[in-house]
């Protein structure tokens, strides 16, 4: 059985779409799917025996095992487009989805956060405006870490509660990054 293509999704996705032999990754590069294993040697299709890897680390390897392989330079070009092309699609369907989880996570933290408000009459959650200004900061402070501080700014119970919480994250960082 060969690899599907919904497995060769799966595999680069883990893979985060990066060759794992010499780290390019699309669009830059053609990606496929290798086998650890050679499946002429019994290689399964496996997950755990399948690993992202562009054209030329692939091949290079396949062409010490298989020998070279000959195929018209001009058809060659035109099936990678199309393969690039296709594999630029998967990667924005990706991203697209990583995109989703991380608004559904910040509109979670948003309710965490307004929820401690106690002059608030109804829940409610981040804006738009503070979902974008939250984000940078999502991606390096740990949930725990932004509730605590999320925490600390309603003991505090600033006149601007959203604001004090976001100086709050950037000297979160600046004196972790010292
Ligand atoms: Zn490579």
């Amino acid at each position: 059985m060969a690899v599907t293509t919904t497995q060769r999704f799966e595999v680069f996705k883990r893979d985060k779409f990066i060759c794992q032999y010499c780290g390019r990754k699309v669009p830059d590069v053609v990606l496929e799917c290798d086998h650890i294993h050679p499946k002429s040697d019994g290689g399964s299709d496996d997950m755990t025996n399948l690993v992202t890897a562009c054209q030329e680390c692939n091949r290079g390897k396949a062409a010490k095992a298989l020998g070279s392989r000959d195929s018209p330079i001009q058809a060659e070009n035109v099936s990678n487009q199309v393969e690039k092309m296709k594999q630029l699609r998967m990667l924005n369907e990706m991203l697209s989805e990583e995109r989703e989880h991380e608004d559904e996570y910040l509109r979670e933290l948003g309710a965490y956060f307004w929820n401690r408000d106690p002059n608030a009459s109804e829940s409610y959650t981040f804006t738009d405006e503070q979902i974008s200004a939250v984000r940078p900061f999502s991606r390096k402070i740990t949930v725990d870490k932004l509730k605590d501080l999320m925490d600390a700014t309603w003991r505090k119970s600033p006149r601007h509660e959203f604001a004090y919480f976001i100086g709050c994250c950037r000297s979160f960082l600046e004196m972790r990054d010292v």
